[in-house]
Protein backbone atom coordinates (compact mmCIF):
# COMPACT_ATOMS: atom_id res chain seq x y z
CA UNK A 1 0.00 0.00 0.00
CA UNK A 2 1.32 3.00 -1.10
CA UNK A 3 1.44 6.08 1.36
CA UNK A 4 -0.92 8.87 -0.03
CA UNK A 5 -0.86 11.44 2.85
CA UNK A 6 1.77 14.76 2.13
CA UNK A 7 3.90 14.93 5.55
CA UNK A 8 1.84 17.90 6.27
CA UNK A 9 -1.03 15.81 5.65
CA UNK A 10 -0.16 13.37 8.10
CA UNK A 11 0.48 15.49 10.80
CA UNK A 12 -2.66 17.29 10.77
CA UNK A 13 -4.00 13.59 10.66
CA UNK A 14 -1.57 13.03 13.98
CA UNK A 15 -2.72 16.28 15.85
CA UNK A 16 -6.26 15.17 15.11
CA UNK A 17 -5.92 12.17 17.33
CA UNK A 18 -3.52 14.00 19.71
CA UNK A 19 -6.41 16.30 19.98
CA UNK A 20 -9.29 13.40 21.13
CA UNK A 21 -9.96 12.34 24.59
CA UNK A 22 -7.17 10.27 25.54
CA UNK A 23 -7.08 6.87 27.44
CA UNK A 24 -5.37 8.43 30.52
CA UNK A 25 -7.32 11.51 30.49
CA UNK A 26 -10.61 9.22 31.05
CA UNK A 27 -9.08 7.34 33.48
CA UNK A 28 -8.84 10.46 35.42
CA UNK A 29 -11.99 11.50 34.86
CA UNK A 30 -13.62 8.68 36.17
CA UNK A 31 -11.73 8.29 39.22
CA UNK A 32 -12.45 12.21 39.96
CA UNK A 33 -16.24 11.49 39.53
CA UNK A 34 -16.52 8.16 41.33
CA UNK A 35 -14.48 10.12 44.55
CA UNK A 36 -17.22 12.78 44.19
CA UNK A 37 -15.37 15.57 42.15
CA UNK A 38 -17.14 17.63 39.31
CA UNK A 39 -15.48 19.34 36.82
CA UNK A 40 -16.12 20.66 33.60
CA UNK A 41 -14.21 19.73 30.16
CA UNK A 42 -13.08 22.56 27.14
CA UNK A 43 -14.24 25.57 29.47
CA UNK A 44 -13.92 28.34 27.10
CA UNK A 45 -12.09 31.57 28.89
CA UNK A 46 -9.94 29.38 30.67
CA UNK A 47 -5.75 29.89 28.90
CA UNK A 48 -4.56 26.68 27.40
CA UNK A 49 -7.81 24.91 27.46
CA UNK A 50 -6.67 22.60 30.13
CA UNK A 51 -8.58 18.90 29.84
CA UNK A 52 -9.97 19.18 33.34
CA UNK A 53 -11.44 22.54 34.98
CA UNK A 54 -12.41 21.93 38.47
CA UNK A 55 -13.79 25.52 39.57
CA UNK A 56 -14.52 24.86 42.72
CA UNK A 57 -10.93 24.21 43.41
CA UNK A 58 -9.75 26.80 40.98
CA UNK A 59 -7.64 24.43 39.49
CA UNK A 60 -6.75 23.11 35.87
CA UNK A 61 -5.64 19.75 35.03
CA UNK A 62 -3.60 19.00 32.16
CA UNK A 63 -3.33 15.23 31.05
CA UNK A 64 -0.10 15.32 28.90
CA UNK A 65 0.89 12.38 26.47
CA UNK A 66 4.88 12.33 27.84
CA UNK A 67 5.94 11.99 24.22
CA UNK A 68 4.13 15.42 22.71
CA UNK A 69 4.70 17.23 25.27
CA UNK A 70 8.26 15.96 26.13
CA UNK A 71 7.99 14.30 29.62
CA UNK A 72 11.70 15.08 31.40
CA UNK A 73 13.22 15.51 28.22
CA UNK A 74 15.36 18.52 27.82
CA UNK A 75 15.39 21.26 24.98
CA UNK A 76 18.26 23.24 24.44
CA UNK A 77 17.86 26.31 22.70
CA UNK A 78 21.28 27.26 20.65
CA UNK A 79 22.63 27.22 17.28
CA UNK A 80 21.93 23.36 17.63
CA UNK A 81 18.90 21.39 18.61
CA UNK A 82 19.70 19.19 21.31
CA UNK A 83 17.39 16.55 23.11
CA UNK A 84 17.72 13.91 25.18
CA UNK A 85 15.54 11.30 25.52
CA UNK A 86 13.68 10.03 28.37
CA UNK A 87 11.86 6.64 29.27
CA UNK A 88 8.71 7.75 27.94
CA UNK A 89 10.06 10.26 25.63
CA UNK A 90 11.85 8.59 22.96
CA UNK A 91 12.59 11.41 19.69
CA UNK A 92 12.67 8.85 16.20
CA UNK A 93 15.87 8.59 14.98
CA UNK A 94 14.74 9.67 11.44
CA UNK A 95 13.43 13.27 10.97
CA UNK A 96 14.84 13.71 14.30
CA UNK A 97 14.96 17.70 13.78
CA UNK A 98 11.15 17.90 13.01
CA UNK A 99 10.42 15.99 16.21
CA UNK A 100 12.49 18.29 18.54
CA UNK A 101 11.14 21.49 17.42
CA UNK A 102 7.92 19.93 17.33
CA UNK A 103 8.46 19.07 21.11
CA UNK A 104 10.04 21.96 22.20
CA UNK A 105 7.32 24.08 20.80
CA UNK A 106 4.85 22.42 22.84
CA UNK A 107 6.90 22.51 25.68
CA UNK A 108 7.19 26.16 25.24
CA UNK A 109 3.31 27.04 24.81
CA UNK A 110 2.47 24.05 27.90
CA UNK A 111 5.15 26.52 29.37
CA UNK A 112 3.32 29.66 28.87
CA UNK A 113 -0.20 28.65 29.47
CA UNK A 114 0.90 27.55 32.89
CA UNK A 115 2.92 30.89 33.85
CA UNK A 116 -0.66 32.56 32.18
CA UNK A 117 -2.92 29.88 34.65
CA UNK A 118 -1.11 30.60 37.82
CA UNK A 119 -0.86 34.39 37.97
CA UNK A 120 -4.34 34.74 37.06
CA UNK A 121 -4.90 32.60 40.41
CA UNK A 122 -5.59 29.08 39.05
CA UNK A 123 -3.33 25.82 40.35
CA UNK A 124 -1.80 24.08 37.72
CA UNK A 125 -1.73 20.03 37.99
CA UNK A 126 -0.02 18.36 35.48
CA UNK A 127 -0.44 14.77 34.58
CA UNK A 128 1.51 12.16 32.70
CA UNK A 129 0.53 9.90 30.69
CA UNK A 130 3.13 7.38 32.11
CA UNK A 131 2.40 8.21 35.94
CA UNK A 132 -1.70 6.85 34.98
CA UNK A 133 -1.05 3.48 34.02
CA UNK A 134 -3.35 1.72 36.08
CA UNK A 135 -0.82 0.70 38.46
CA UNK A 136 -0.14 3.97 39.44
CA UNK A 137 -3.46 5.45 38.97
CA UNK A 138 -4.49 5.51 42.62
CA UNK A 139 -0.89 6.71 43.68
CA UNK A 140 -0.98 9.70 41.34
CA UNK A 141 -5.26 10.44 42.09
CA UNK A 142 -4.56 10.46 45.69
CA UNK A 143 -1.74 13.25 45.39
CA UNK A 144 -3.79 15.16 42.96
CA UNK A 145 -6.69 15.08 45.93
CA UNK A 146 -4.25 15.98 48.44
CA UNK A 147 -3.38 19.45 46.18
CA UNK A 148 -7.23 20.24 45.87
CA UNK A 149 -7.51 20.45 49.32
CA UNK A 150 -4.22 22.43 49.69
CA UNK A 151 -5.43 24.61 47.29
CA UNK A 152 -8.51 25.17 48.71
CA UNK A 153 -7.71 25.49 52.09
CA UNK A 154 -5.23 28.07 50.69
CA UNK A 155 -7.44 29.88 48.27
CA UNK A 156 -10.84 30.21 49.69
CA UNK A 157 -10.72 29.83 53.67
CA UNK A 158 -8.68 32.10 55.34
CA UNK A 159 -9.91 30.94 58.73
CA UNK A 160 -8.77 27.34 58.02
CA UNK A 161 -5.26 28.67 56.91
CA UNK A 162 -4.43 30.33 59.94
CA UNK A 163 -5.90 27.69 61.97
CA UNK A 164 -3.49 25.22 60.28
CA UNK A 165 -0.47 27.44 60.03
CA UNK A 166 -0.46 27.82 64.10
CA UNK A 167 -1.01 23.97 64.56
CA UNK A 168 1.74 23.65 62.38
CA UNK A 169 4.02 25.29 64.77
CA UNK A 170 2.91 23.94 67.28
CA UNK A 171 3.74 20.75 66.24
CA UNK A 172 6.96 18.81 67.10
CA UNK A 173 9.48 18.42 64.60
CA UNK A 174 9.14 15.05 62.56
CA UNK A 175 11.62 12.73 60.65
CA UNK A 176 10.37 12.67 57.39
CA UNK A 177 11.19 9.16 56.78
CA UNK A 178 7.94 6.90 57.73
CA UNK A 179 8.99 4.67 60.77
CA UNK A 180 9.06 1.32 58.76
CA UNK A 181 12.12 2.94 56.98
CA UNK A 182 14.15 3.64 60.18
CA UNK A 183 13.95 -0.04 61.58
ZN1 LIG B 1 6.15 10.08 31.20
Amino acid sequence: MTDIMTPQQRHYCMSQIHSKDTTPEKRVRQWLWKHGYRYRLNVKGVPGKPDIVMRKYRTAIFVNGCFWHGHDVETRHGTSLQIANSKCCQIPKTNREFWVTKIQRNQERDQKNYEILSENGWQVIVLWECQLKPKKLEQTMLQVEIQLHDFYIKTFNHRSKTYIHIEEERLPMVAEEPEEYGQ
